[in-house]
């Protein structure tokens, strides 16, 4: 059984099936929750989903910072944790430090592309290598280092697709 709630409503997340891939969404705030590397490769499968997806779920506003901590809807009491999408947007995404899933809220998923796109005509913004090297070097756990693979696996995609001058 699939029961996950929203971690900002606290309601049960609808199961979506997208290219393949479930993702749930909550029907209240619109907020979707990612498993571990499926932002990644819904991505992959096609860069204009992040803003379909929003399109199809923005009619759902009701976003709001919730006054409590929010948990993961699959590991139930873990306590989501802030970072910012790419390391250098304004973005900010919640990560589950256990199993590596990603809650992005309404809003934030149209945000998306465009940073993609910026992060590409920058070519590779010095600081965005200076964090990733940065990150490396913190990524002791191995939350961490998943999370950095996901990101490092996000960069060489671009890298190939895009030609981003990438180098790991
Ligand atoms: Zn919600
Ligand atoms: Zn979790």
């Amino acid at each position: 059984m699939r029961e996950r709630q929203c971690p900002v409503c606290l309601v049960e997340m609808k199961p979506q099936v997208h290219l393949g891939i479930t993702i749930d969404v909550c029907p209240t705030c619109a907020g979707i929750w990612f498993d571990k590397d499926e932002l990644l490769h819904i991505t992959q499968l096609d860069p204009e989903a992040l803003p379909q997806l929003d399109e199809m779920y923005r009619p759902v506003v009701h976003s709001y910072d919730p006054p409590w901590e929010k948990l993961c809807p699959v590991c139930h009491n873990t306590r989501l944790r802030q970072y910012n999408y790419l390391y250098t947007s304004n973005i900010e995404l919640d990560e589950c430090p256990e199993c590596g899933g990603i809650w992005v809220e309404n809003s934030e998923l149209a945000k998306m592309p465009q940073v993609l796109k910026d992060v590409r005509a920058m070519d590779v913004p010095p600081e965005a290598e200076a964090q990733i090297t940065l990150a490396q070097m913190e990524a002791e756990s191995q939350q961490e280092r998943g999370r950095l693979e996901f990101l490092t696996g996000l960069f060489r995609f671009l890298s190939t697709r895009f030609r981003f001058p990438f180098e790991d």
